[in-house]
């Protein structure tokens, strides 16, 4: 059963607000809102207090009357704290110290299109979202740690590679995918968390739209001799929400979408756009050493 927007939403916390705005642009966000709440219970519902004073002590009245205005004053804290009414908030991982941020949550500084031209995905609060286009940073690497959250929107109504489709291609040549996949018993190649039109997650540990999900990936580029022949490919480990969904594969090649094929060369990270308002945050990577990984 559709449940029906509301016609003024409380637009009281980020997360409210995002979802206000995606449904005025089209997307059917509010069904899954009152889901994450049933589920939840709620980030905080006041708590209605009723009680009868008995005959009790004047020591046993204060202790009572001492706990009271503690809850009392914690209640408040928490109403002031700005969660009335939220949806679940994933708390943002810090980047490692040693880390280069990608996204700084306020612009699109480091990033623009394959082509050189500014990137003009939307950023509001921290958080990015697809618009017109691939994205790529200007930082480039080679092997690297890479830590990436996105945000899949819900359109019941979508299916297949339309669901909620984007993707996170390392080097700009090699696509994480990104979709709703939630609830697929056995994720194929084109699913979320799949090494697209190569390896299938070996598991599907996707959460359900509207939730923040992480990619931590341990990408080891191609070795190439001096004439550029790969004489290594390219390999890749990859936890989606803390749970191992690549483990090691060898690829067998760019994948669909990818930016080029020079693939001896250090790349960007890409993000594709494929017609879905992803969202993400919290980009971040580490540069890792080739001294010492220089033979598999
Ligand atoms: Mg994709």
């Amino acid at each position: 059963m559709r449940i029906e927007p509301q016609t003024n939403p409380i637009c009281n916390s980020i997360d409210a607000c995002e979802l206000a705005q995606e449904r005025a642009r089209g997307a059917i966000w509010t069904p899954a809102m009152h889901l994450l709440r049933e589920r939840t219970g709620g980030a905080n519902h006041r708590v209605k207090r009723s009680f009868t004073v008995l005959a009790l002590s004047p020591v046993t009245l204060a202790v009572l009357l001492a706990c009271f205005c503690c809850a009392g004053a914690a209640g408040d804290r928490k109403a002031s704290s700005g969660q009335k009414d939220s949806l679940p908030y994933v708390p943002l991982r810090k980047p490692a110290s040693n880390s280069v941020v990608l996204f700084n949550g306020k612009d699109l500084s480091n990033w623009r299109q394959p082509d050189g031209r500014p990137a003009v995905w939307k950023v509001k609060d921290g958080v990015m979202t697809v618009a017109r286009g691939n994205i790529v940073t200007d930082e480039t690497f080679s092997d690297a740690f890479i830590h990436v959250e996105f945000r899949e929107p819900y359109v019941p109504e979508a299916t297949g590679q339309e669901k909620g489709n984007s993707g996170v291609y390392l080097q700009g040549r090699y696509e994480i995918q990104v979709l709703d996949s939630y609830g697929i018993k056995i994720p194929g190649t084109g699913d979320c968390g799949a090494m697209y039109g190569q390896y299938a997650p070996l598991v599907n540990a996707c959460k359900p739209p509207l939730e923040w999900q992480t990619y931590d990936a341990i990408f080891r580029a191609p070795r190439v001799d001096q004439s550029g022949r790969v004489v290594e490919r390219a390999r890749i480990t990859v936890l989606q929400n803390g749970v191992v969904i690549q483990n090691n594969v060898e690829l067998l090649g760019p994948t669909a979408g990818h930016l080029d094929e020079n693939v001896g060369n250090p790349g960007p990270l890409l993000l594709q756009d494929h017609g879905s308002p992803i969202q993400y945050r919290n980009i971040w990577l580490v540069h890792l050493p080739l001294k010492g990984s220089d033979k598999y």
